[in-house]
């Protein structure tokens, strides 16, 4: 049957619009500005870590500029204002690699320290000689170490009037075949003897033979006896002449007098002098200005600071192209004083190290950096070391002759030639470095920025998660609103079509039976019975919705007294008989025996009544013709075994034998308004509210309704109620 429900499809509700409208775009501009508020409060972190790594990179510049200066100045007055060996002044006896060497390089000469050739040359004498002094000289020469003294002395007495460095050669063969026959004391004295007077002579191989006879001096000496006159001369030798015997002489000297300081503090100014060679051998030098050249090992560095100088020609002497004067300072020292500098500055960030960049080198005041992470640079600051010059302004040099010694005061040649000199001056400059601040910890630098950055991005999500879940909640809560809005509709529809079915055939009998047409007796008690049903009907209708609508306004009342609920299941299924009658259902009324010894629990009678009368109309609306609908009690034992006979709990049931009811719907369908099916083909009559009646009334007793149904099985709705506190008597 059609039933004229509201059916036509409603426009789509926009009220969801403001709600999005009013909570997205705030949780999106919220996020913008807190994102935005970030970056800038991170930038603001990096340009102040900026601005102080500037303050402070200028003042640390300064500081170890200054620094640097005055202790290198210092050092490096005591270190180089002798000349030749003394020229390395104070001995590192430390170790530490402390102390500054000193060179002067003209000419691309090694001028201080004095450099010597690594080998042997052949000496000038030896072509000199006329072919008998020649054939004379072989003799001595050639003689064989068994030659005896007198012999040998004969075969020198000839070469008398040979040039000198002949002479003192031959005399060299015959103190030495001396010596080996008596190597005594005396013979050192007499070979120191030799020594002196052979300064500046070659032997034939091209050995000085001033440190040839100074060595074997040594080597005769006795031990730990070192005569303070024979270290004079090994000193002045270091200092004049030295030669590739040189660093032989020293451990010679060592060796014959450990202990002796003298020959302590000249091994280490000879070492110094070894080390200060070494390194201006391996020196590129063609700067113009002053540069900063590395040198050495990584373990061993050092640096050169090379300053050029200004010759000019004080005499006829060609005046040299180039003059250098070179600082070597050990790494180390630079490092100490920056450590030094450093220090005094206690305000350097824990996030940061400052580094010193001097040449192509580079240090920090804290651990290196690790590689992974590379710092980022924050501030650089430049200064300038400005070093004394080691060599005097007024130093002078000859370099028509050999350049010896620098005196504290001037280079003097140890031969004054008429060449002239030339006068050597400092070219002004300093040597630059640069302090750079780097950023070593970024982790410490933004610690309170990742704080903030952690509980924005927490706001954010909060604030988001709150957002969506208040929409979903909005929209629940608006899908519902709906559903209902449609029930009622819906509802309201039913109620028309229920009350104006049975109102338009009561107003057709009732107008039949007052125009007379039908005539009195069987039919027309027919009539007056249908009218009597159809008017209970519209009674029990009407008194479902206005009892549906005191529930919903919270005003429903019930009174409970003690009933009897046999008699009172009884009386319903009484009530109820003509309609089953009228469905062709077969309505039985089964109370087990013992349920009427149950006590008289106290209920609403007219509620309870009202629940069953609903439950039976449901039974009997969707049952099939012919079917049987059982109304029954049941009473639950009292597990406890006190008050025996006193139920636990009563059941009121109705047992079908329709359609069931799908195990999704058991609980929806005792919401208000909800029937089940669609609206075009629901084929039983009513209006959706009864079964929410019976709920609210179960539950107002304390109990609540039940239903076990599965399709095609039929149904069980059963009210459950507290059992009577007493039992009957
Ligand atoms: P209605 O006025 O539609 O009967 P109810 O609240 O009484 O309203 O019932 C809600 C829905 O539950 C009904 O639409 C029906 O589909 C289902 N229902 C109720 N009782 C039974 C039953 N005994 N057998 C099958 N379905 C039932």
């Amino acid at each position: 049957m059609f039933r004229p429900r509201s059916t036509e499809r409603r426009p789509r509700d926009t009220s969801l619009v403001w709600p999005i409208l009013l909570i997205v775009p705030p949780v999106i501009i919220l996020s913008v500005v807190a994102l935005y508020s970030l970056r800038e409060d991170h930038a603001a972190i990096d340009r102040d870590a900026r601005r102080s790594a500037a303050a402070l990179a200028t003042d640390l510049a300064r500081r170890w500029g200054a620094r640097a200066g005055t202790e290198l100045a210092t050092l490096i007055a005591s270190a180089c204002s002798g000349g030749g060996l003394e020229a390395q002044g104070p001995t590192d006896a430390s170790g530490a690699g402390l102390v500054p060497l000193c060179g002067l390089v003209v000419d691309g000469r090694i001028r201080v320290p004095f450099d010597y050739p690594a080998l042997p040359s052949p000496p000038g004498w030896l072509r000199e000689l006329t072919p008998a002094q020649a054939r004379l000289w072989r003799l001595v020469a050639d003689a064989s170490p068994q030659t005896d003294l007198a012999t040998l002395r004969r075969m020198v007495a000839p070469l008398s009037g040979a040039p000198s460095a002949v002479r003192v050669n031959a005399e060299w063969h015959v103190v030495r075949a001396e010596v080996n026959r008596d190597p005594s004391p005396r013979a050192a004295a007499r070979l120191a003897d030799l020594a002196k007077r052979s300064v500046g002579i070659l032997s034939e191989s091209g050995t000085p033979l001033s440190d040839l006879a100074l060595l074997l001096a040594l080597r005769h000496l006795p031990a730990r006896e070192l005569p303070e006159a024979l270290l004079q001369d090994l000193r002045q030798r270091l200092v004049e002449s030295p030669s590739f015997l040189s660093s032989a002489l020293v451990e010679e000297a060592v060796r014959v007098a450990p202990g002796n300081t003298g020959v302590a503090g000249l091994s280490a100014r000879w070492a110094a002098n070894e080390r200060a060679l070494a390194l201006l051998r391996h020196l590129p030098l063609d700067a113009e200005r002053p540069a900063e050249v590395w040198l050495g090992t990584e373990q061993r560095a050092w640096v050169a600071l090379v300053h050029p100088l200004v010759a000019s020609d004080a005499g006829s002497a060609p005046a040299p192209r180039t003059a250098f004067q070179v600082t070597l300072v050990p790494a180390r020292l630079i490092e100490r004083v920056f450590q030094a500098a450093a220090s005094e500055r206690d305000d350097i960030p824990k996030y940061a190290a400052a580094t010193l960049r001097l040449g192509d080198r580079t240090w920090g005041t804290r651990g290196a950096p690790s590689a992974s992470t590379r710092p980022i640079e924050l501030a650089s600051a430049r200064g300038q070391i400005d070093l004394p010059l080691a060599v005097p302004s007024d130093a002078v040099s000859t370099f028509a002759g050999e350049l010896l010694r620098i005196a504290p005061q001037a280079i003097t040649a140890r031969q004054e030639t008429p060449g002239g000199v030339v006068r050597l001056n400092g070219v002004p400059g300093g040597h630059p470095f640069t302090v750079v601040l780097e950023l070593t910890d970024p982790d410490q630098l933004y610690a309170s920025y990742r704080i903030r950055l952690w509980m924005a991005i927490g706001l954010i999500l909060t604030a988001t998660l709150a957002a969506f879940g208040g929409l979903a909640a909005t929209w629940r809560a608006f899908e519902r609103q709906r559903r209902l809005g449609e029930m009622k509709s819906n509802f309201v529809a039913s109620v028309s079509h229920e009350l104006r079915a049975p109102i338009a055939s009561v107003r057709l009998m009732a107008e039949s039976l007052e125009r007379g047409t039908i005539q009195p007796g069987e039919r027309q008690q027919e009539y007056l019975r249908v009218m009597g049903q159809e008017c209970r009907r519209l009674s029990s209708l009407v008194g479902n919705v206005l009892d549906f609508s005191r529930i919903d306004r919270g005003r429903r009342q019930y009174t409970f007294e003690p009933a009897d609920l046999p008699a009172l299941l009884a009386q319903t299924v009484d009530v109820m008989r003509p309609y089953a009658a009228e469905r062709h259902v077969n309505l039985v009324c089964a109370a087990p025996p013992g349920t009427t010894g149950m006590g008289q629990p106290r209920v609403d009678r007219e509620a309870l009544q009202q629940a069953l009368v609903n439950l039976v109309d449901n039974a009997i609306k969707h049952s099939p013709s012919g079917a049987d609908v059982v109304v029954g009690l049941e009473a639950d034992p009292n597990a406890s075994g006190q008050d025996a006979g006193v139920p636990a709990r009563i059941r009121l049931f109705v047992d079908d034998h329709g359609p069931g009811i799908p195990a999704g719907e058991q609980e929806r369908i005792f919401e208000p308004f909800y029937r089940r099916g669609s609206e075009l083909r629901r084929e039983t009559q009513g209006i959706g509210i009864g079964l929410s009646i019976v709920k609210h009334i179960a539950e107002a007793h304390g109990g609540r309704v039940v239903v076990r149904s599965s399709p095609g099985a039929g149904s069980r709705f059963a009210i459950e109620l507290p059992g009577p506190t007493e039992a009957a008597s």
